[in-house]
C-alpha cells in the first residue's frame, strides 16, 4: 500500500446528502488509512456563515489542495460545485451498474448485471451556451431549419441552448473509455465498448461524437465495438442490460440513462460515481440531495459508499476499497439491516454501522 499521504476534500452538500456523507466519512475515518481529511461545511451552514463568492473561492481552493473530493450533491446551496466538473476538467463520469444479492432489482432476472456507464462530463448541451433566439438574430446567425426548408426561427420568441462536441474532448472520452474496457476484460469482463447517442438526427453532434468513439475503439484489437441510437438503447437497456460492458454517451443522454439503468437494478440509493480528469477526479453517489427525505435518517448511504469505494481505489487504496465492497455485498447478502428504499427499516446510521461490523 502506498503509504504517501493524501490529501481529501470532503464537501457534504444539501438537504438530505450530508446524512449519508457523514456516516460514510465515519467509515471512511476507522479504515485508519494515510488520508488527511478537510471537511468543509454543509450547504446550510456554508449559507449562514459566508458570501456565496466566498464559498466559491474556499470550494476552488479545497479542491486544488486536494488529490481527490468526495461530494455529496448540491441542490444549489452548497456553492461553486461547477469548479469540480468544469474547473477541473472532470470529462469523464463513470457511472457502474450493478446489481449485488439482495438489491430490490424491478427486475426479474438482475443476476450478473454488471457494466459501466462513462458519460461525457463537460460538454453537450451542458456546456452552458443558451440565450435568447432574439440574441441568435441579431448576431446574424443562420436561423432556418436544416431539416425543414422554410421553417426559420425569424419572428419568433423563445430561448436556445447550443449542443458543443468537440473532437479533442469525445477521444478522450473514447480513450478513456477503452481503458477501462481493456481493465475490466483482464478482471473477466467481455471487452466490450458500446457508443449511444441520437447520431441519425444529430447528424453533425452526435454523429461525429459516434464517428470518433468508432474511430478510437477500432485502435484496440481486443476490444468489440458496438453502437445502438439512444431510443433503441434506452430498450435494451431494460431488456437486456447482461450485453453490456462499457458504455459511452454524450453526457445528456448518459445523465438520463444512467439514472435508468440505476432503476434497473434497485435505484438511486445504489448507484456510486466517480468524474475523472487527465490528473485529478471527484466522487459522488449519482443521485440528487433527495430533498424530500432530507431530515429522516434514512437516505441509502450505498452509493455514497461505493463512491468512497472507487476513491480508495483510486488514490491507490485498492486493498480498502475492496474490503468495502466485499463488506456491503455481505450485508446485502445477509438481508437482516437494509435501508428503507431497499424494502428494509435501517436508519442510514444503523446501515453503516452493520457495514463497519462485517467489514
Ligand atoms: P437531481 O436533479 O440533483 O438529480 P432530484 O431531486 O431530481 O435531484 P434525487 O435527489 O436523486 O433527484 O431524488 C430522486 C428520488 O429518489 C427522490 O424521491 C429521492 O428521495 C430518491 N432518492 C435519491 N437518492 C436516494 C437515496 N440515496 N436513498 C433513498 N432515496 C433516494
Amino acid at each position: 500500500m502506498d503509504t504517501t499521504l493524501k490529501k481529501v476534500a470532503v464537501i457534504p452538500g444539501d438537504d438530505a446528502a450530508p446524512e449519508a456523507i457523514h456516516p460514510t466519512l465515519g467509515l471512511l475515518r476507522s479504515l485508519e488509512l494515510p488520508i488527511e481529511w478537510r471537511v468543509l461545511p454543509d450547504g446550510n451552514e456554508m449559507a449562514r456563515t459566508m458570501s456565496r463568492a466566498e464559498a466559491e473561492d474556499l470550494v476552488r481552493e479545497a479542491a486544488d489542495s486536494s488529490e481527490a473530493v468526495f461530494f455529496g450533491a448540491t441542490s444549489g446551496k452548497t456553492a461553486g460545485i461547477g469548479y469540480l466538473r468544469w474547473g477541473k476538467q472532470t470529462f469523464a463520469n463513470v457511472r457502474p451498474i450493478r446489481w449485488r444479492p439482495g438489491y430490490c432489482s424491478p427486475l426479474k432476472h438482475p443476476e450478473g448485471i454488471d457494466y459501466v456507464i462513462v458519460r461525457e462530463n463537460i460538454e453537450d448541451l451542458y456546456y452552458g451556451i443558451d440565450g435568447d433566439i432574439q440574441d441568435l438574430l441579431a448576431a446574424g446567425i443562420n436561423v432556418n431549419s436544416r431539416i425543414r426548408p422554410g421553417e426559420t426561427l425569424e419572428g419568433k420568441h423563445g430561448a436556445y441552448a447550443v449542443k458543443v462536441i468537440t473532437e479533442e474532448n469525445t477521444r478522450r472520452v473514447a480513450e478513456f473509455s477503452c481503458q477501462l474496457a481493456l481493465n475490466r476484460k483482464a478482471a473477466g469482463h467481455q471487452g466490450k465498448v458500446t457508443c449511444s447517442a441520437k447520431y441519425n438526427m444529430l447528424r453533425r453532434t452526435d454523429e461525429l461524437f459516434r464517428r470518433l468513439v468508432a474511430e478510437v475503439v477500432a485502435g484496440y484489437p481486443d476490444l468489440v465495438y458496438e453502437e445502438y441510437i439512444v431510443d433503441d438503447f434506452a430498450r435494451r437497456l431494460v431488456a437486456n442490460p447482461h450485453d453490456l460492458d462499457v458504455v459511452v454517451m454524450p453526457n445528456l443522454f448518459g445523465d438520463i440513462l444512467s439514472d435508468e439503468g440505476a432503476g434497473t437494478i434497485g435505484g438511486l440509493g445504489l448507484a456510486p460515481s466517480g468524474c475523472y480528469g487527465a490528473e485529478w477526479a471527484y466522487f459522488e453517489p449519482v443521485h440528487g440531495t433527495a430533498p424530500d427525505i432530507a431530515g429522516r435518517g434514512i437516505i441509502n448511504p450505498t452509493a455514497s459508499i461505493l463512491s468512497a469505494a472507487m476513491m480508495l481505489d483510486y488514490l491507490g487504496f485498492t486493498e480498502a476499497a475492496g474490503r468495502i465492497e466485499a463488506a456491503i455485498e455481505s450485508v446485502y447478502a445477509e438481508g437482516r439491516i437494509l435501508p428503507v428504499d431497499q424494502g428494509g427499516s435501517a436508519s442510514t446510521e444503523a446501515f453503516v454501522a452493520r457495514v463497519r461490523d462485517v467489514m
